[in-house]
């Protein structure tokens, strides 16, 4: 295993002792098949459980097997990046560790590549996750598609290859927050998006809250384009424009019948509703300039305990 990898596989992990094993297994017997010279990289993203014994293990007893390990959480974004950082193939691909996407899958990602592709994006086969999750996601999807002008049906899916080329791109972008799916499509030319099967997370439990969650679709909406604070503005002048009509309204009807007094309660819905639109602004502006600060206070994006290479 001295040759250079071709193929690289990042796996983000945060307390995945149940799944990590069998990944292990069936990820070994994949990449032996394909028959290339390989690396898998496991970065463990402040996991309190077994994961980190378990990763040592691997690396141990397959010298193919390399792990970074956080000092703490930072997410399953940053935890790619560290590993775009470290990552020596020509091909690299991107799993997560729960075995929702099968990575007997991943001979057809590396197929794709070789047709020269940039980026070989999948979407997922009857997904099995909860509507709750599906439904958002398909309004997340639309909205990106339109932001990074790549119209892919499945921005979600973190099961994907990218080319030597596209992560050195990555490379070059310190953001302190990001969205690795959306940031590669503004590199690259030549994506192709496959269908993969994807599988009931049956071991462990979901590593996003509903925060989280929200969080990263922020981060996806933000930092791809000025589109919300400009909708923003747009919604102010219609806001404005409205209440405007809205005191004529009430002056030309103070003169043509008096005036109003019933109608309060109506002027309070109105009111409540304007000054909910102007917190939601507030909240965008401020979903910018938090990002304007982190970005100025230029801290490392991640901290590395140790590395086993
Ligand atoms: N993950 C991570 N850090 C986090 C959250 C998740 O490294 O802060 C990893 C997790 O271990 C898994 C992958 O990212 O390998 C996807 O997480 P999960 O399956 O919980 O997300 P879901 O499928 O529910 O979207
Ligand atoms: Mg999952």
């Amino acid at each position: 295993m001295e040759n250079k990898p071709y193929i690289s596989v990042l796996i983000p992990v945060l307390n995945e002792e149940e799944s990590l094993p069998e990944l292990q297994e069936r990820l070994y017997r994949t990449m032996e098949g394909i028959g290339e010279p390989y690396e898998i990289i496991y970065i463990n993203d402040g996991s309190i459980d077994s994961t980190p014994a378990l990763l040592e293990d691997y690396h141990n007893r397959f010298p193919c097997v390399k792990v970074i390990e956080f000092n703490r959480n930072y997410g399953q974004h940053m935890a790619l990046f560290a590993g775009f950082e470290r990552a020596l193939g020509e091909v690299v691909i991107t799993i997560d560790a729960d075995l929702q996407n099968p990575p007997e899958e991943i001979p057809k990602l590396v197929a794709k590549m070789r047709e020269g592709y940039e980026v070989v994006a999948t979407f997922r086969k009857a997904r099995k996750d909860s509507l709750f999750r599906k439904i958002p996601s398909l309004i997340v999807n639309k909205i990106t598609a339109r932001l990074v002008g790549v119209k892919l049906r499945d921005y979600g899916c973190m099961l994907r290859a990218y080319r030597r080329n596209i992560v050195d791109y990555m490379n070059m972008c310190p953001e302190s927050s990001s969205f690795i799916p959306a940031l590669a499509n503004t590199f690259a030319k030549r994506i192709v998006e496959v269908e993969v099967e994807h599988e009931e997370r049956t071991k462990g439990t979901s590593k996003y809250s509903l925060f989280k969650l929200l969080r990263l679709n922020f981060d996806l909406m933000t930092n791809f384009s000025l589109l919300p604070i400009q909708f923003i503005g747009v919604i102010g002048i219609i806001v404005a424009l409205l209440g405007l009509a809205f005191a004529v309204l009430l002056f030309v009807r103070r003169l043509v019948v008096g005036p109003e007094v019933e109608g309060t309660f109506t002027l309070f819905a109105i009111l409540f509703f304007f000054i909910g639109a102007q917190i939601f602004s507030l909240g965008i502006i401020g979903e910018y300039i938090g990002r304007i600060y982190q970005e100025v206070r230029r801290r490392p994006r991640f901290i590395i305990k140790r590395e086993l290479m």
